[in-house]
């Protein structure tokens, strides 16, 4: 149907709807926004609870400093040519009635927040929703420890990390002290082992830059896993290579070692043994959130969409699920696609020809993807990984790591100012600024958190209002 200017009236257009804003959602708006960029017959709305896609990879350099945080986070309106973005927290899906309810929050910080509900009709859906930090219900270690998955819990532990530092400077009990320059970092797939090269190298710098009433053989930088090894997704002799690597940049490895408790003054392991810490970092894997978990819809054991081969969830055509919150068997392997970003981005590209074709008429695609490589930083100048099964590490790997991830960053202006921020790291000292940009009310909640020593923490405070 037109109207009397003889458009398409947007009731008559197909309605693609794209849930969540990260590796995979973008890249389905991208590849989505290229080919109808001029199709008026095809509407496409993207909605996700931040306005921003970030950029996992680099993270863990925000936490430290290293790269400044607007760097690593690209608006999403920056992507939508025709396409409408949604700030808004995803509610309910009807798969029957073919409707999403999503929300906005009005007066949020009062103490009830008020969501104002919206309903958007698709025909063809798109799920990237990601994943949250798996707990395995310790709600103890949920509530005293710092995340790594959102640019707030980054700026978060970086602050914390500055005062531990503060702290331990000013400390006579020696307990206490050493208790403040011990920080610990749990899992040790991609995420924890970045955290913690990036953590060491912070905490380092910083003491033999500025803290010079701490001694630097103080300081204890611990990185605990359950499993018997670090990174099992690269090879076993490129894992070694990586335990020895961060060992000899004075990171203690403690493994086979799960976590059982923790307090906001020590953690202990399952086998009885207490560290005195008041930072730990918990990056111990991710989980599907509830709202994924509750959709009416086939679910793997952990939680994730079942889809089909062309990345369909089973009998709903037209609905998708990619990414971190799918859980797609890679045929090579037998085994799912890890959670990684490479996975979601290459799954982007089967998504969205399917809805091409869909759309225009043509062949579904399979997603066989077979992986190129993997490669991980693991602190100053140092990487590890696998590219085109060639093993490698050491300051090539991580050259290789820094050109790759790049090359991946959106657009122009964020590449240069990546780029200007490492080049200007390779001159000047760590910054130790530490902002403290909490109202009253809230730096009074960080003391509680804190315990019994006077440390502030925002991380709680920061995270849960991020
Ligand atoms: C610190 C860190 C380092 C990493 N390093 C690497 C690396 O080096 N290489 C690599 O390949 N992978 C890496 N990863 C993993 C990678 O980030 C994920 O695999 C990837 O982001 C998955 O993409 P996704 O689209 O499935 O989810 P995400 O990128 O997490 O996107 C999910 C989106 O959904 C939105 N959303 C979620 N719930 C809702 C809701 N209820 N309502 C509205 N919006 C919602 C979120 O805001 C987000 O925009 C790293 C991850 C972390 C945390």
């Amino acid at each position: 149907m037109k109207d009397s200017q003889g458009n398409i009236k947007v009731k008559d257009r197909r309605k693609i709807v794209i849930l969540g804003g990260g590796f995979g959602g973008i890249n389905v708006l991208r590849r989505l926004e290229s080919k109808f960029e001029n199709d008026f017959t095809v509407d496409v709305s993207i909605v996700s609870k931040d306005n921003f896609f970030l950029f996992t990879p680099m993270l863990p350099e925000v936490s430290s400093g290293m790269i400044e945080t607007r760097h690593i986070v690209t608006p999403i309106r920056a992507f939508c040519k025709r396409a409408r973005f949604y700030e808004a927290t995803i509610r309910s899906v009807d798969f029957q009635k073919r409707q999403i309810t999503i929300a906005n929050v009005i007066d949020s910080g009062n103490d009830q927040t008020k969501w104002h509900d919206h309903v958007l009709d698709y025909d063809h859906l798109v799920i990237s929703l990601g994943g949250e930090t798996n707990f395995f219900g310790m709600e103890d270690v949920k509530k005293y420890s710092h995340t790594m998955k959102s640019l707030g819990d980054a700026i978060v532990l970086r602050n914390h990390v500055i005062d531990m530092l503060e702290q331990a400077s000013i400390e006579q009990d020696v307990e206490l002290r050493k208790s403040l320059m011990t920080f610990v970092v749990v899992g040790a797939g991609f995420a924890g082992v970045e955290t913690v090269g990036e953590l060491n190298a912070l905490v380092r710098d910083a003491v033999r830059d500025f803290y010079h009433d701490i001694n630097i053989k103080d300081i204890r930088v611990i990185l605990v896993d359950a499993m018997d090894e670090i990174l099992p997704e690269v090879s076993n002799d490129l894992s070694k290579f990586a335990t020895q690597k961060l060992k000899e940049s004075g990171i203690e490895i403690i493994l086979k070692s799960p976590v059982s408790t923790a307090t906001p003054s020590n953690m202990k392991l399952k086998d009885g043994t207490t560290i005195g810490t008041h930072t730990l970092v918990w990056a111990g894997g991710v989980t599907p959130e509830k709202i994924v978990k509750e959709l009416q819809c086939e679910h793997d054991r952990g939680g994730r969409i079942s889809v089909n081969e062309f990345l369909e969830l089973n009998g709903m055509n037209g609905v998708y699920a990619l990414g971190d919150c799918a859980s797609i068997t890679d045929k090579h392997t037998g085994r799912p696609y890890p959670p990684t970003a490479q996975n979601a981005v290459e799954q982007a590209k089967v998504v969205a020809d399917n809805l091409i074709s869909a759309v225009r008429g043509g062949n579904k695609v399979n997603f066989n993807y077979k992986s190129r490589g993997i490669m991980a930083q693991i602190g100053k100048r140092k990487g590890v990984g696998i590219l085109f099964g060639i093993k490698t590490h050491g300051l090539l790997a991580w050259m290789i790591w820094r050109y790759y991830y790049l090359s991946h960053l959106p657009t122009f202006e964020k590449k240069l100012r990546v780029l200007a921020d490492w080049f200007i790291d390779l001159f000047f000292k760590p910054d130790i600024t530490r902002l403290k940009i909490f109202t009253e009310g809230q730096e009074a909640q960080t003391k509680t958190f804190s315990g019994d020593v006077n440390v502030s923490s925002e991380s709680k405070t920061k995270s849960e209002t991020t």
